[in-house]
């Protein structure tokens, strides 16, 4: 079997070293060692003076006779770390050459330069983390918003695993009733009649329909809602998306017509990313070819967008049509509309103000209720923190295979009156391996590469 492992999982014997923190200068910065070579690679840096597990003690760091730094070194022995194995966290000065001093030194003391996400295959490889787990570490580095973080946190925890466990412990039960009565079909099993391994199938359905939608439904939770500023030429649409930004980034002139291009800028709304997109504003009479073509992209950006933010300048708002209609009129788009009536410091009276949000890109009134409105409009609630954002890609795909082999097994009951037991006991022994290859049971090793190459190194 060993040839058809991946090389690192050959080689895993071997001590590895990375740097764990992002180049560049910073207070502090770590260098991480793992594997069995850890005690010789550390007491060739740091001394002769043992280590205790998990103990952390200042030590100079050395390679041949020169000084590195004054660093911190944390020692975990093995089994009781992380990862399984000894390992040995040098947290030095954030400095990029004192870092690449002691991952130097470590080379030389015997270790080798780790590969992308070799410290959690590791991890996982030992039984420390499962699957789930291990991806969920890359997720919560890059998770962007508080509700992403805390679903990369609870799927770290393993909350991810359980439910998904919770879903395949029934299926092995049905299993081992069917495999029973096939194996010793001498013995006293009563069979199940039609109708209740038809209900039993369908018990064994609704968790994964359920986890399916759930994922479904967070997709703009996970990729973030596209929301689009548009509306009039000087309506303050550049200045919103500088003030929701916190910083300037859009170009404000009183002159119509300046912004002609379409910006893009992620942000975040009640802790959902956003990607905001100011666009040119709309005028029929637009100058040159410019701003026309600038017009051309707003339209394009709005007609892809998940929400549209029409902004209208309320000190030059009357009342009368209700803009969010004259808007879908005007670029013909089906996404919903939050109106946003802007420059609000200027007017004294907000009686023409109905049907949209009262807000000041200059004094900031009315922005909290704006971000609230479009996470809202984009059908995200708080209802949808849990399990939505804990259900990535593959395992979306693992459950639609095991929600295909148990509906097969519901038609083959219907085929087959009376004779199906076979067929269903094959059908639950693929729809449970299916959910087993999401924690990582028997995970091909071109799927374990593809999932930790795409980690950083030092992960
Ligand atoms: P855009 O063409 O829609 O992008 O509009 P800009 O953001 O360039 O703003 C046009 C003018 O309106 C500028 O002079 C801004 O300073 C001004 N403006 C924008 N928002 C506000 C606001 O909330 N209050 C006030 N008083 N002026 C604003």
């Amino acid at each position: 079997m060993a040839q058809d492992r991946h090389p690192a999982e050959n080689r895993m014997i071997d001590a590895i070293v990375a740097t764990a923190t992002p180049p560049g200068r910073s207070a502090l910065g770590i260098v991480r060692v793992a594997g069995p070579g850890t005690r010789d690679v550390a007491r060739v840096i740091l001394g002769e003076q043992p280590f205790q597990h998990r103990q952390a003690t200042v030590r100079l760091a050395t390679h041949g006779n020169h000084p590195i730094d004054q660093v911190v070194a944390l020692y975990w022995e093995a089994p009781e770390t992380p990862i399984g194995e000894d390992l040995l966290e040098i947290t030095t000065h954030g400095s990029p050459e004192i870092l690449a001093a002691i991952v130097d030194a470590a080379v030389s003391a015997g270790a080798r330069p780790a590969e992308p996400g070799e410290f959690t295959r590791r991890a996982f490889t030992n039984g420390k983390i499962d699957l789930t787990q291990a991806e969920a570490v890359e997720t919560l580095i890059q998770a962007r918003g508080h509700r992403a973080r805390r679903a990369a946190v609870d799927r770290l925890n393993g909350e991810f695993s359980r439910i998904v466990r919770e879903a395949r412990t029934p299926v092995l039960d049905l299993l081992c009733l069917l495999e029973a009565r096939l194996d010793h079909p001498d013995e006293d099993i009563p069979p199940l009649t039609d109708s209740e391994i038809f209900s039993a199938l369908d018990g064994l359905l609704s968790p994964l329909d359920r986890l399916i939608a759930a994922h479904d439904r967070g997709r703009i939770e996970r990729d973030g809602i596209r929301v689009c500023l548009a509306g009039k030429p000087n309506a303050g649409k550049s200045s919103l998306l500088n003030a929701l930004l916190g910083r300037d980034r859009a170009i404000v002139a009183p002159t119509p017509g300046t912004t002609r291009d379409t910006l893009e800028e992620h942000a975040t709304f009640e802790g959902l990313p956003v990607l905001l997109v100011d666009t040119a504003g709309m005028r029929a009479n637009a100058l040159d070819p410019t701003e026309q073509e600038g017009i051309r992209r707003a339209q394009q950006a709005l007609a892809g967008c998940d929400v549209a933010v029409l902004v209208i300048d309320a000190s030059q708002w009357v009342g009368g049509t209700l803009p969010a209609e004259e808007l879908a009129h005007r670029v013909r788009i089906d996404q919903p509309v939050v109106v946003a009536f802007n420059k609000s410091d200027l007017i004294a009276d907000r009686a023409p103000l109905t049907g949209g949000i009262a807000i000041s890109a200059k004094t900031g009134e009315g922005l909290g209720a704006l971000s609230l409105a479009v996470a809202r409009a984009a059908g995200c609630s708080d209802m949808d923190q849990g399990e939505s954002l804990l259900i990535g890609a593959r395992d979306r795909k693992a459950l639609s295979v095991a929600k295909a082999e148990i509906s097969a097994a519901r038609s083959d009951v219907l085929a087959h009156p009376g004779r199906w037991e076979d067929r269903v006991a094959g059908r639950l022994r693929d729809a449970h391996a299916s959910l087993g290859a999401i924690l990582g049971e028997g995970a091909p090793d071109e799927v374990l590469h593809a999932i930790f190459s795409r980690f950083c190194v030092g992960k």
